[in-house]
């Protein structure tokens, strides 16, 4: 148990961009294949930072991870709670601590789970809302839940699942500006979901963080200072300005009736298209050259929306990237 604890609390570098997978399953979960040694390993390989461990409502994993972790790579204890109207990821869980699945929407008592998590300083992820099978379809308000899993898995044309990821962000994306002006957003963000080789990373979140810890990396996510990226070959930055103002993705702009600019830079995708969405859908939008770098800006100001976020899609149209929103006050 030392060790464990130990190794969930290591605190690696400085204030920086950090990449994580926060839905993970190993042998501990039905139709896991991988060990936690070899999530971490293909973890590391992946290029991400850290991981959360999301066993299906279990932690059974939990004494093992602290062999696995280290300077290089932090390891959130966390849990998949699969209920019968939905599942839902509590990161940021006690050593041990297992958070009750056995209830449905009708049965009132997911409020009570969620306040236990958020307790102990976790956070409560909505995951994949509109998976079409059996208990994965998400039937409870979002009211309560601090995060959506937007992004999970792969997002790809010849997959089925495509449909319900674009789903879950045109949803997110839909009530974005009526949670802002009710003074809370719930931020996004994107998991693998792995269960077998090769899929850890895909995608991740992309994390400003004050240090590699638990809750620094827990608090960047709840604030919203992150974005998707389909793999860590692809790298963005995102900031909006006006005068002397800046913002980053997740900040807020005072920005008053002074103009603004949204600046994005890609790197990583090839031919792919870069573009500007706000409570009016979707702004603008420009390409990029084969080499898959390049800056994009588009003027805006406040009077126009509530927010700007950006998403970079492949040519063919599936997601390389998308961000949280910068907040125009
Ligand atoms: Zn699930
Ligand atoms: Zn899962």
């Amino acid at each position: 148990m030392p060790s464990a604890v130990r190794a969930v609390r290591v605190a690696g570098r400085e204030d920086g961009w950090y990449r994580g997978d926060c839905h993970v399953h190993s042998v501990s979960s039905n139709g896991g294949e991988l060990t936690p040694e070899r999530l971490a390993d293909e973890a590391r390989a992946a290029g991400l930072d850290f991981l959360a461990a999301t066993e299906h409502n279990n932690a059974d994993t939990h004494g093992t991870w602290g062999r696995c972790a280290g300077d290089d790579l932090l390891v959130v204890l966390g849990q998949e709670v699969t209920t019968r109207t939905g599942h839902w990821l509590a990161l940021g869980v006690r050593y041990g601590q297992v958070v009750d699945w056995r209830y449905g929407v009708r049965d009132e008592v997911v409020d009570r789970w969620l306040a236990e998590v958020h307790r102990g300083g976790g956070l409560c992820v909505v995951a994949h809302p509109h998976a079409p099978y059996d208990s994965g379809t998400f039937l409870y308000p979002y009211q309560g839940f601090d995060v959506v899993e937007v992004w999970n898995g792969p997002w790809s044309s010849d997959l089925p699942w495509q449909a319900d990821n674009e789903a879950a962000l045109a949803e997110w994306g839909r009530g974005l500006g009526e949670d802002i002006r009710q003074g809370g957003w719930r931020p996004a963000m994107g998991n693998s979901d792995a269960h077998l080789s090769g899929q850890i990373g895909v995608p991740h979140t992309v994390v400003r963080a004050g240090e590699l810890s638990t809750g620094a990396v827990l608090a960047g996510i709840r604030a919203g200072r992150s974005w998707i990226a389909g793999s860590a070959a692809v790298e963005l930055s995102f900031e909006v300005s006006a005068g002397a103002q800046r913002a980053g993705v997740g900040g807020q702009l005072e920005c008053r009736d002074e103009p603004v600019a949204a600046r994005v830079g890609v790197r990583g995708v090839p031919s792919g298209v870069v573009s500007f969405h706000t409570g009016r859908g979707k702004v603008h939008a420009a390409s990029l050259p084969g080499a898959g770098a390049g800056t994009v800006e588009w003027r805006t100001g406040a009077a126009e929306s509530a927010f700007v976020r950006v998403e970079v899609r492949h040519p063919g149209g599936d997601m390389a990237a998308l961000t949280n929103p910068v907040v125009l006050l």
